[in-house]
């Protein structure tokens, strides 16, 4: 019997590195690739859950991932809807004999995977998004240390390195007969007007995809900007400051792996300093957020976290409008509010000052924020969305509870000229 297999894609958007559709491409005698876009429901008033920047973004990744899979004889098919309904119904015509995607655990998309478990089709899962691979931690996840010194201490110790990257498939099996389209004819996909990314303001826009993603590290290495990273990391102006990798590594363009093994080419080659070191640190960061929910799960996800005493929160609408509209007579908060609103991104400094202000100034619901995020950001990622916001509201594992940003003070550090606060309030 041959096997019929379907590559469910997910945050993973690309074929370089990507072990789990490597596999499946290379375990299949039919293989149909496909994503499943989730109903875009309404978050707030007219807003929707995913926010026209992070849907332009997305959409340039998929019709990038669309070509390079039919530069390879196959192709991506999107769907829409039920996801139990559709993929059985594809299912079924195709006879699919066994189903891949990459492991998600944050609590929608582990109920994504148990419908898609429900179909009784076998599934294998995938591991995939983290720059120190699952088998390498010293420890299992789910007794990981609290406290993201600890982990990051371990990893050190251990001399834990970043595992070698997988190529992309050379050549990808056929697609099932042409008989699969009449199970994806009557899906309805949301049309996408804005085709223009707003992100970056300064420059040409960035688009979503693995070959600007390759191109973007590429570049950042060329300028030699990560031996200066450190110093910068915290200004709010421009382009250069960071590494702006997070946009292209929420959707998966580019993985962390990857990521991790070009900067230790650049330190072999040019030499390893702090700042070099420092974007690894962050990156690790990033794992560590992701880790954490192999032991808490949906503990993250309620309103008081992991904190046994926390703090009586009055959530008051009208405050969270000033702030969601940046009219709070807050000169920091409302530029921050309004960049974030207009081209998707904040720089992590802000992203915090603003973050404290909501949780503190204007007592809200952190919850409310964090959904603000997700539909506003272009990078959003839902591990570190979540993980960012439970930290500076002391509901994580923060050891010093929670972490408030008094604006005056970070008004003279970091815009004492009003030079941000004059670009965006202007
Ligand atoms: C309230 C709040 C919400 C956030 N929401 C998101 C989110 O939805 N998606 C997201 O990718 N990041 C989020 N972050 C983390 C961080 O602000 C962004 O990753 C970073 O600003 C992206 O810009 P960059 O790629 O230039 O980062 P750089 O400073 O260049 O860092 C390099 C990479 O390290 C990782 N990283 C850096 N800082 C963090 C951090 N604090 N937590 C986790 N990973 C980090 C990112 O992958 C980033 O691309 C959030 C931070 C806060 C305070």
């Amino acid at each position: 019997m041959p096997n019929i297999t379907i590559y469910w894609f997910r945050n993973d958007l690309r074929l370089l590195d990507n072990p789990a559709f490597l596999k499946a491409s290379t375990e299949s005698d039919i293989l149909l690739p496909l994503f499943y876009h989730p109903n875009n429901d309404l978050i707030y008033k007219s807003v929707k859950r995913v926010g026209i920047h992070r849907q332009v973004f997305l959409k340039q990744a998929l019709n990038e991932l669309k070509t390079s899979l039919k530069s390879l004889n196959s192709d991506l098919i999107e769907i829409q809807g039920n996801i139990f309904d559709q993929i059985k119904k594809i299912a079924d015509v195709i006879g699919a004999t066994k189903i891949f995607f990459e492991k998600i655990i944050a609590p929608e998309e582990l109920e994504q995977e148990s419908l898609i478990r429900n179909l009784g089709i076998p599934v294998e899962t995938f591991w995939q998004s983290t720059m120190i691979d699952l088998s390498e931690l010293p420890f299992e996840p789910q007794n990981m240390p609290d406290i993201f010194t600890e982990f990051r201490k371990h990893i050190e110790s251990k001399k834990i390195q970043t595992k070698m990257w997988v190529p992309s498939p050379s050549k990808l099996p056929p697609l099932p007969s042409k008989r699969f389209k009449s199970a994806t004819n009557n899906i309805f996909l949301e049309e996408i007007k804005n085709e223009k990314s707003s992100f970056p303001y300064l420059e040409n826009q960035f688009l979503g995809g693995e070959k600007s993603a390759l191109a973007h590290i590429e570049n950042y290495l060329l300028k030699k900007l990560p031996h200066s990273y450190k110093e910068t990391r915290n200004q709010l102006l421009g382009i250069d400051f960071s590494t702006k990798f997070s946009p292209w590594l929420s959707i998966g363009c580019i993985s962390a792996k990857y990521i991790a093994a070009k900067l230790k080419e650049f330190e072999d080659q040019f030499g390893a300093n702090e700042s070099s070191y420092w974007i690894w640190f962050e990156l690790l960061w990033r794992d560590y957020f992701r880790f954490l929910h192999f032991k808490y799960g949906k503990n993250l996800y309620i309103k008081n976290g992991l904190n046994k005493n926390p703090i009586n929160i009055n959530h008051n609408e009208d405050k969270f409008e000033t702030w969601v509209n940046g009219r709070t007579g807050n000169q920091l908060i409302d530029a921050g509010m309004r960049e974030l609103f207009l081209t998707g991104y904040l720089s992590n400094r802000m992203r915090q000052i603003v973050a404290s202000y909501l949780i503190y100034d204007l007592e809200c619901d952190w919850r409310k924020g964090a959904q603000w995020f997700e539909s506003q950001l272009v990078d959003y990622d839902v591990y570190s969305n979540h993980g960012n916001w439970l930290y500076i509201a002391g509901n994580g594992t923060d050891p010093r509870g929670g972490r408030r940003f008094n604006t005056t003070k970070q008004n003279l550090e970091h815009d004492p000229n009003n030079a941000y606060k004059n670009l965006w309030l202007n």
